[in-house]
């Protein structure tokens, strides 16, 4: 079923789907990115636009608002989007993969019927919060509690860096938390918290580098109750479903990352035929020829890496190792990409204005979000039996 995935031709349906978000990106994304940009503003006619084409929908069943198809849509998708504008990519991937699947992956029917049509259909987003002050690669250092108390849990601690979680069209913040102790071991757990509960505040927005037009805040609970029934998955298993999520999610970043890296490559080729010095255009230069040759390489690589990943995944094999290795070298491959992008346009590629100055500064986190590099070598590393 996957075959198509190790020769890279995609069959007709996928094509169809990246030529139409290909469409989207380019005559509704690409005009306003700058702006949301430049003002840190959150696009909230383009999140209707991909709700209205059923992006936030791509992966899930029908019967739960979804568009019947796989991961890998979503992944194609993201690549198109991460070509022109990577806050909207991140703002697709954020509220699918972490924001709906943890609900599809380990939710009740109760919670699936509840939650999943709202978020499918992009009418409203979610959130995931691992990520605290005190650590995200270390995640099982969780402090955040939750305790039962009369049928509901009683929430207190905070979360750090949450993608989507201070939208006005935010309707769920799932959350980690630790719910007990067994051998001296934190029991830890998923909570989902509906948006506004009281004791639960979206602090405000981060002044961040790049993914200017993305939703990132600091989240506080204090007291914060949710009836008993708002546990996700089973009680204790909440770290390792998480990361269960976060390996499906590196395929995600690495498709969108792969998508950063291939649109600094096209920017440049444009750029270097239209630019001269020196009495030609750059693009006869082998130095620059050279610069974007590497450059295709890379983000070919990043591709070839994670449709691997997906192949497995979606074949139901382990995938883990491919994910990680996925994540690694097409977050890499973006952040080399736009260092070089940058380089072949000398100072147009420092003004803000143009899309590789953008991609410059959105790609370092592609390196930290979802796993550090360092995390993903660590998860290589043991999976080769270290
Ligand atoms: C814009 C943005 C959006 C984000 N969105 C979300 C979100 O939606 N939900 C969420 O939960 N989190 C989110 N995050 C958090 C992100 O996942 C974390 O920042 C990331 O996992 C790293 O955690 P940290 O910042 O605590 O760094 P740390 O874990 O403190 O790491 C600091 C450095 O130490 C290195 N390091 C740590 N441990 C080791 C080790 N054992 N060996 C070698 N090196 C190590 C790391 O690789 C890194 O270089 C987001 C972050 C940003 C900036």
């Amino acid at each position: 079923m996957t075959e198509f995935l190790a020769t890279g031709v995609l069959p007709d349906e996928y094509q169809q789907l990246a030529k139409t978000v290909r469409d989207f990106a380019q005559s509704v994304v690409a005009p306003v990115a700058a702006r949301h940009d430049a003002e840190h503003s959150f696009p909230y006619e383009v999140v209707e636009g991909m709700a209205e084409m059923g992006l936030f929908g791509l992966p899930f069943p029908e019967e739960f608002g979804g568009m019947g198809g796989d991961y890998f849509a979503l992944c194609l998708a993201l690549e198109e989007l991460g070509k022109v504008d990577q806050s909207v990519a991140i703002t697709l991937e954020a509220g699918v993969s972490l924001g709906a699947m943890p609900v599809y992956r380990f939710g009740t029917d109760a919670q699936k019927q509840e939650w999943l049509p709202q978020l499918a259909s992009g009418r409203a987003l979610g959130a995931f919060g691992l990520t605290e002050p005190g650590g995200g690669s270390d995640a099982g250092a969780t402090k955040t509690t939750a305790r039962l108390d009369n049928g509901d849990w009683v929430i207190n601690g905070s979360k750090q860096f949450i993608t989507n979680s201070g939208t006005d069209i935010t309707k769920l913040v799932t959350v980690t938390a630790v719910t007990g102790e067994h051998d001296g071991r934190k029991e830890i757990s998923s909570i989902l918290i509906p948006v506004p509960t009281p004791g639960f505040t979206v602090e405000p927005a981060y002044d961040k580098v790049g993914w200017r037009a993305s939703d990132t805040h600091p989240l506080t609970f204090q007291d914060v109750r949710v009836p008993e029934e708002n546990l996700l998955g089973e009680r204790g298993r909440g770290y390792a479903n998480f990361l269960r999520i976060l390996d499906e999610g590196r395929i995600a970043i690495a498709a969108l990352s792969t998508g950063a890296a291939q649109g600094c490559v096209d920017e440049s080729v444009k750029y270097a035929r239209e630019r001269e010095a020196f009495g030609q255009p750059i693009s006869r230069y082998q130095s620059i020829e050279f610069t974007i040759a590497r450059m295709e390489a890379r983000a070919h690589t990043a591709r070839t890496a994670y449709y691997d990943a997906a192949a497995l995944m979606l074949a139901g094999k382990p995938f883990k190792k491919h994910a990680a290795i996925a994540k690694l070298v097409a977050s890499e491959a973006a952040m080399d990409n736009a260092r070089d992008a940058t380089q072949i346009h000398g100072g147009y590629g420092f003004i803000n204005e143009f899309p590789v100055a953008r991609h410059y500064r959105d790609s370092k986190i592609l390196e930290i979000g979802e796993g550090t590099s360092e995390v993903q070598l660590m998860l290589i590393a043991r999976e080769v039996g270290l």
